[in-house]
């Protein structure tokens, strides 16, 4: 695997011959799937090399580019999974700090709600660390 530095000053690399954005990779291998054509990668702290899970949030085109025009780069929504179905959903980040749980619907809240940890720390802190979300 070869990593150098693009014209955009992001990082490529090179996998079987492939080449791709590294952050864009990373928050694959994250996610589990494919990021869709409309899904951005932003880096949080505005440094577009720091390429650690934990700086990297998925926000559709269209938030992305306005954050960008206002200048505001903290993100307020985010792209997770439904605990249950596995559905992507968008939230605020604030909401899922609180709950780091998240359902599409409440069907998948009803029949999911026995895989969220409960509330003991450990298993919050868990699904906390899997979202990216700092523990505070
Ligand atoms: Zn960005
Ligand atoms: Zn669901």
């Amino acid at each position: 695997m070869s990593k150098w530095i693009n014209d955009d000053g992001y990082y490529n690399i090179r996998i079987n011959g492939r080449v791709m954005l590294e952050h864009r990779h990373i928050i694959e291998q994250k996610i589990g799937r494919e990021l869709k054509e409309k899904e951005r990668v932003h880096h949080i702290n505005g440094d577009k090399l720091d390429n650690r899970p934990e700086n990297l949030v998925i926000l559709s085109n269209r938030r992305h580019t306005a954050y960008h025009n206002t200048g505001k780069l903290e993100p307020i929504w985010a792209f997770t999974t439904c605990l249950y179905c596995g559905k992507v959903i968008e939230r605020r980040i604030k909401k899922m700090k609180e709950r780091p749980h998240s359902f599409c619907n409440r069907e998948c809240y009803r029949l999911g709600a026995h895989l969220a940890p409960g509330n003991n720390r450990k298993g919050i802190k868990k699904a906390k660390t899997s979202l990216g979300i700092k523990n505070d």
